[in-house]
């Protein structure tokens, strides 16, 4: 759906469709990004929304050891807790209003387990895709808790990149942004925008309007490049997202939980992936090793298909 603006620049609604997480005890989520007609916002290159899913009687979240390579995950929550082990040797519970990223960089493996102690789990499992300078760099894991700053009658909490005089302390291999903004019902809002940047509006909860366009909860209001400012409307509370950034000017190959520039790239990538940490006996390669109770998760079979470089 694109409604055009006088000035041809128009708001963009993705609408998310339901995909079922992997494991023995999948969790559904709401993927927004990539779909068809767009594969990145600037260099975020996956967007999962998830919950509030009550998760009382063991339903929660359970992705047991899977790899990752050219890519960062940023992981937020609303609600609930998730205990993340990486083959950094990295055991970290992300909680609401904190910030973990995680750099794959040339290859990591983590898991990711809701709490027992979670009775709701409610979040978003993003990636930004890593420019081809720094794909290849060491992976690391950091976490950051933003403070949570009243600008006007709105809270915003910054996790990546700046916004309305707020600053993550988290590096990021190109320009970005990612914030949660909690809006009161009220007049709009008009909220500074860089004109390098495309932005996506992940609204979570309430009825928002993004420049006169009505965007439903869990969907995605995508601005291109050269806006300098948009006008937020919320109609009652609302709690959404603003991800950001230049446009990667890439064109990447994703499959599975790996981002390359070639099929036979990822190809590579499994079959590591496969060797080392499914079937292997050594040390897990470039991938090492979680110290995780279970099995760590098999590739797919690769489609009959060569994958397409997309950007
Ligand atoms: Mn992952």
């Amino acid at each position: 759906m694109l409604e055009d603006r006088p000035d041809g620049s128009g708001v963009e609604v993705l609408s998310a469709r339901d995909v079922p997480l992997g494991g023995p005890r999948a969790m559904s989520v709401r993927r927004t990004l990539p779909q068809r007609g767009r594969s990145l916002i600037g260099a975020w290159c996956f967007i999962d929304h998830y919950g509030p899913h009550d998760v009382r009687g063991g339903r929660g979240m359970v992705v047991p050891p899977h790899p990752h390579t050219g890519l960062q995950t940023v992981s937020w929550l609303f609600s609930g807790e998730v205990e993340h082990r990486d083959s950094l040797g990295s055991i970290a519970t992300v909680r609401p209003g904190e910030v973990n990223v995680m750099t794959a960089g040339s290859g990591i493996q983590h898991s990711e387990v809701s709490t027992d102690d979670t009775s709701e789990l409610h979040g978003v499992q993003l990636w930004v895709a890593l420019p081809d300078a720094a794909r290849h760099c060491s992976p690391a894991f950091e976490h950051y808790a933003p403070e949570a700053v009243a600008w006007g009658d709105v809270t915003v909490r910054v996790f990546l990149g700046s916004l309305a005089g707020q600053t993550s302390p988290l590096p990021t291999h190109s320009p970005l942004v990612g914030a949660q903004l909690d809006l009161p019902a009220g007049d709009p809002i008009a909220v500074p925008l860089d004109p390098a940047f495309e932005y996506g509006i992940l609204v979570d909860r309430g009825a928002l309007v993004v420049d006169g366009t009505p965007v439903p909860r869990v969907d995605v209001a995508y601005l291109p490049v050269g806006r300098d400012t948009v006008t937020l409307d919320a109609d009652g509370a609302c709690r959404l997202l603003l991800l950001g950034g230049e446009p990667l000017g890439e064109q990447i190959v994703m499959w599975w939980n790996f981002i390359g520039r070639s099929h036979d790239e990822i190809v590579k990538f499994r079959e590591a992936w496969q060797a080392d940490v499914i079937t292997g006996l050594d040390d897990g390669g470039r991938f090492g090793a979680v110290d995780y109770d279970g099995q760590p998760l098999a590739a797919p079979t690769m489609p009959g298909v060569r994958l397409r470089a997309r950007g």
